[in-house]
């Protein structure tokens, strides 16, 4: 089922009567959420990703704006009536109901033609919990249950209704690392073995990069970008989207262009460009350093720290916005730790220039 969101707005008015001015929560939202696929909704917090969703569920009323599921105008239909399995980032399991009687709680208020025999609600809740791998723990009550054996629980009686749309609002927040980690394999498998069309959301890039099909990156309500997640990190639109994507973050330094050649200080580290002189702000990947003792960037050096397969070399330049520069280096390089300085080229497909003061990417050919 493809989901179509058409300049989908929500404007919520000020609380507080003296000061004037609403929130405008999400702000001109278009987007077409192709059938099948598992779509990450990616911001900080209070960027309207929740707000975006609820409108989805129909549990929030767009300002203005339309909401398709597939050709079907759902955009004044009540949320029992989309055919949408929700889940939320707590659980909210009735603890006095087993996990059976948790899964089966939505089947039974079917009504009509969609009314099933207590035989057919048993069939589907036992098929939903085997999907998220507790059928063996039917008969438990929630406080039974660890953090990632209950929200699996709550993923089940999401899909028992075998919704046409799957919305997940920080389904992995509450959870440890380790379990974060399963949870999240867990949830793609499921989407990929039953084709829901899913939106998940998450203020975690790393979490919403290794889920997702396409991902949607937003601040203060408005769409920064869209796109498969190395694709965004690869050519990210913005400072914002380039800063948000990446651990190491990227490294963003004060820089400027003059004759084709962009300097960091007095370092020229391109050549050549298309650029017209200017001031600009100059983001470069950790993994986008190269060690190279004639290299054109000179940083001082704080410290070597080993990961294994990379080394983390850490160094400082007065240019750098952030207070160190981290650069992402294959350990079969041999680093002298004990050197002031240390030279770096810089790998151009890892290197973005942006607007001094709008911030926006400036795409640039180098001769
Ligand atoms: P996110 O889920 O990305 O953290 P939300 O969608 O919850 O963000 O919120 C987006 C913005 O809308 C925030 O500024 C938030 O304070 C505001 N907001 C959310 N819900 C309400 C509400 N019911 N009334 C007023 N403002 C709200
Ligand atoms: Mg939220």
């Amino acid at each position: 089922m493809k989901v179509v969101l058409q300049n989908l707005t929500k404007i919520f008015p000020s609380r507080n009567k003296k000061v004037k001015g609403e929130v405008v929560a999400v702000n001109d939202f278009t987007f077409e959420i192709p059938d099948g696929k598992l779509i990450g909704l990616l911001g900080p917090s209070g960027c309207g990703k929740s707000t975006t969703l609820y409108m989805i569920s129909g549990l929030q009323k767009p300002t203005s704006g339309k909401i398709f599921f597939g050709d079907d105008d759902v955009t004044e239909l009540s949320t029992e009536n989309r055919g949408i399995g929700l889940v939320f980032q707590n659980y909210a399991l009735y603890p006095h109901m087993t996990v059976k009687q948790n899964i089966m709680f939505p089947l039974q208020n079917l009504q009509g033609a969609d009314k099933l025999s207590k035989a057919e609600m048993l069939e589907r809740a036992e098929t939903a919990a085997k999907l998220v791998q507790i059928d063996d723990l039917m008969d438990r009550k929630p406080s039974e249950l660890s953090g990632g054996q209950q929200q699996r629980v709550a993923i089940a009686r999401a899909l028992v209704k075998m919704p046409r749309v799957l919305l997940l609002d920080e389904p992995l927040s509450n959870l440890d690392a380790r379990l974060r980690l399963q949870t999240r394999e867990e949830i793609r498998r499921i989407q990929k073995e039953t084709g829901i069309t899913t939106v998940f959301v998450t203020h975690d890039q790393e979490e919403a990069m290794s889920i997702s099909d396409m991902i949607v990156v937003m601040k203060l309500g408005v769409v920064q970008q869209i796109g498969k997640p190395q694709d965004v990190y690869d050519d990210p639109t913005n400072l914002f989207v380039a800063k948000f994507l990446g651990t190491p973050p990227i490294n963003v330094f004060n820089g400027r262009v003059k004759d084709g050649t962009v300097y960091i200080g007095e370092d020229a580290v391109v050549t050549g460009t298309d650029v017209s002189d200017r001031e600009v702000i100059i983001g470069i990947r950790p993994e986008g350093f190269e060690l190279d003792e004639n290299g054109p960037l000179q940083c001082t050096l704080s410290n070597v720290e080993v990961m294994g397969r990379d080394v983390s070399i850490v160094s400082k330049n007065d240019a750098s916005v952030n207070p160190v520069i981290r650069s992402i280096i294959n350990s079969d390089h041999k680093i002298d730790t004990t050197v002031e300085t240390v030279r770096y080229s810089v790998k151009l497909h890892k290197f973005f220039l942006f607007d001094k003061e709008t911030e926006e990417r400036i795409y640039f050919e180098v001769k």
